[in-house]
Parts: structure tokens; sequence; C-alpha cells
């Protein structure tokens, strides 16, 4: 199946809205192993959209719009693909009804407007997607050998029922389906990651491997269409198993979200904790340890030592190895790292410290520097980084160090060393 995304509203052709729904429908679609060829925008013209809906049918078997189902005179999707398709709309009564009770409900003492009725008009002979999120029923009809669906606008609207009815319903109809496992890759970028990989992915069609890269991680999503999980696993396997070989302990998980989900789910099977002392990165590490769930029992507390008075009193750095080293320093980290270790009582201390930029702090030190300091109780072990990022990536990075550390602490790996062995 061959799908073309046909997006209805002004507003997105003068850049008041993104085409969010877009973006999410084609992902959805990704999942039921339909090839998306085409994203169409076009305003609330019905002569416009009638021409788009014409181009759509002569070249993709299915076609998703979006927007234009609500109650106002310029909500015209239905009238014209209902008419390109030669069907005629009847009166919906059982949607009407549901109209009016959320209008009883979510409206009380306001009349609605006859205007709102409008929405229960639909193509004759649709699957009806009724809308449990707002007042505007979807639907999907078959014509010509093309499936038609339409979609609400509004985007949480839009994707509750793209989840809940048009999935489902797609899916009935297709027998293969895309299964993915996504690899998680910290340290190194995505382009040396591509070339250890690049010679099998151009050998590739089904499944399929394709890099992605966020902030500093790379991601690896390897996709493969089959008929059930079982027969995906197996198309896979080969390709797993060469991921795996190739990137060794660079991966930090498979389909997990992220590396303080990793890092998180390490410290609770070992009962350990974690407290970390944070200059450059402003306790963006506490708040992503943070925001995992549980995170009070392997996450001791944090503290934001951003001058060197609070990296004195609040981490018990001492003045002398500040004015000796400078605050973006090795020995900075090191003491940060065992001082919030020791003053909160954890496992292991994490102590962080950089210049951001974009200006420099007068020492000499170059942007972009940080050191980032694991300290167990028996050794503390650091790494120098030289990025040259954004203020919000170089912070971003940072933490990512200090977690992929941790991580490479509980795993029993090399902790100071990252990236490919030379
Ligand atoms: P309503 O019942 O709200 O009238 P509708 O189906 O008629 O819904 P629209 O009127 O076209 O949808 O859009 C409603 C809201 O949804 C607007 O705020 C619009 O900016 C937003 N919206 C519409 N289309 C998209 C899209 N493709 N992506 C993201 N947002 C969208
Ligand atoms: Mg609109």
């Amino acid at each position: 199946m061959n799908a073309e995304i046909l997006s209805v509203g002004t507003e997105l052709l003068l850049g008041n809205t993104t085409n969010t729904d877009a973006r999410d429908i084609s992902a959805a679609l990704a999942e039921l192993g339909i090839n998306v060829y085409w994203h169409t925008v076009v305003g609330d013209n019905p002569a416009r959209l009638a021409a788009c809906v014409d181009i759509a049918r002569s070249r993709a078997d299915l076609i998703i719009t979006t927007g234009g189902l609500g109650p106002t005179c310029d909500d015209l999707t239905k009238n014209v693909l209902a008419e390109c398709f030669g069907r005629k709309l009847y009166f919906d009564e059982a949607e009407a009804e549901s109209i009016r009770a959320w209008f009883r409900e979510n409206r009380p003492g306001r009349p609605m407007t006859n205007n709102n009725e409008q929405q229960a008009w639909l193509p004759e002979g649709c699957t009806v997607f009724h809308n449990e999120w707002g007042t505007a029923p979807g639907c999907a009809f078959c014509e010509g050998g093309v499936t038609v669906c339409m979609l609400p606008g509004p985007p949480r609207e839009c994707n509750a029922m793209l989840r809940a009815c048009v999935m489902p319903y797609l899916a009935a109809k297709s027998d293969s389906h895309l299964y993915t496992h996504m690899f998680h890759v910290f340290g190194e970028g995505e382009s040396a990651v591509e070339a250890r990989l690049r010679d099998r992915m151009n050998r590739m069609t089904n499944p399929t491997l394709a890099p992605y890269c966020k902030d500093g991680e790379v991601m690896l999503r390897l996709t493969a269409k089959a008929g059930s999980r079982a027969e995906a696993e197996e198309m896979m396997a080969p390709a797993v198993e060469e991921i795996r070989r190739t990137l060794g302990d660079l991966i930090y998980a498979v389909d997990e979200a992220d590396l303080e989900r990793a890092v998180s789910r390490a410290l609770h099977a070992q009962g350990k904790t974690l407290a970390a002392a944070e200059s450059c990165t402003g306790g963006l590490l506490a708040k992503r340890i943070t925001d995992v769930p549980g995170a009070s029992q392997i996450f001791r507390g944090g503290v934001t030592v951003y001058t060197n008075d609070a990296k004195v009193i609040l981490a018990g750095v001492e003045r002398e190895v500040l004015a000796r080293c400078g605050a973006v320093s090795r020995e900075v980290a090191v003491a940060l790292a065992e001082g919030v270790r020791a003053r909160l009582g954890a496992d292991l201390g994490v102590g962080v410290t950089g210049l951001a930029g974009p200006e420099g702090d007068g020492s000499g030190v170059p942007v972009g520097t940080a050191f980032v300091s694991l300290a167990d109780g028996e050794h503390v072990y650091t790494r120098e980084l030289h990025m040259n990022h954004a203020r919000s990536v170089f912070r971003t990075c940072a933490v990512n160090h200090a977690l992929d550390m941790v991580r490479r602490r509980l795993t029993g790996l090399p902790v100071e060393r990252y990236g490919f062995p030379e």
C-alpha cells in the first residue's frame, strides 16, 4: 500500500501551524509497513482540495486527510472527498446525538449551534470513526481501489483516533507489518557508526537499517517487514548479531528510551545509589535521572554548584584546589564527585565542571571544555571532554557522558574510555 497524506487547512500554508499531524500519521503508517510517498498541504478551498484529491487518487492507494471536519463553513473535507469519489452524504443520527450529548456535558447551559450538526453528515457506506476526544467524527471508505481515511485536525484528536481507529482499520487490511529494534549507542558520532556498518546497510533491503542522531547519541533503527513478530525476529537475527559485534559495549540499550532509563534500571538492579554535584550542567543530570519513576530509591540528591563558593560550601571542594587548578579542571571535578558522594552517603558520586560558553571565562580554558568525574569510594574516574556545541547541546552531552560513566562502572566496563577502541 502506498499512501498520501493530505492535510487541509489554510493555517498550515500560512505558517501559523506546523503540520504535526502528517508527521504523526507517517510514523504510524511506518509501524504498519505502509509506504508514505507524499505529504500534501492544501488550504480550505474546495476547488484546490478537489484538484489535490484527483492527483492523490491517481498515484496513491491510501489517502489520509487531516483537518476540515469541524462545524464551520471552511470545514469542507468530507463534502469534497465524498463528491470526488461519487458518494452522497447521509445524516448519521447516532453521531448527531453524541455531538448533542457532548455539548450537554461539556458546555452546560449553552445551546449548541446548529452548524455543529454538520459534523454528523458522513459519506454513505463509510466506516465511522467515533471521536471520543472531541466532536467531529472521522471516517473511512474504499472506492475504485483507493482507501480514504479522514481525521480531524486538532493534533490531540487526530493522534488518538489514528491509534484507536485508523491503525486497527488498516492493520486488518494488510498482511504484513513492520517490526523494529532500536539500538541506542553512545560514545561515537553518527558518521563513525555509519562508516562501520555502511557496507551492510547498502546491501540490506528487508530488514533495513537506518542511523539517527540526537544530541551526541546515535540510534540505529532495524526494521523488518514481515507477517509476524517471530518471522521478523528471524529475518533480523543476522543483522542484530552483526550490529552487536560491530558496536559492542557502545550499545547502551536496545528498545529502551534513553540513557537515564538505562542507568536507572542498572542502579535499581544492583541496589546502588547516585549523587551529583553539577556546575556547568546546572542540575540537568538531577532533572533527567528524576524524570524516571522510582528515582527516590536510586538518587540520593544533587547540588548545583555554579560558583566557587557553592563548590566549597555544598560539595566540600578546597579553596586551595580551586585557586591552584581553576574551577574547570580535572582536580575540581574529582573533588566534586568525592565530596557529594561522601556528603550524601551515596555509592556513586558524579562531579561535572565545564565551560559551556559562548563567552570564555578569562581563565584561558577553551570554551567547550568539560571534566566529568565518577567516584565509587575506591577509584575516581574522569573524562576530559572538548565539545564544540551550542550551550544547550554542550550540557546535554556532558550529562550523557556522566550517565554513560555510571552505566559503564555498573556493568564492569572501562569507565574512562568511550568510542571505538583505537
Ligand atoms: P475542528 O473540529 O476543531 O474544527 P477540524 O477537523 O475542522 O477540527 P481544523 O479546523 O482544520 O480541524 O483545525 C483545528 C485545529 O487543529 C487548528 O488549531 C489547527 O491549527 C490544528 N491543525 C489542523 N491541521 C493540523 C495539522 N495537520 N497538524 C497540526 N495541527 C493541525
Ligand atoms: Mg481548518
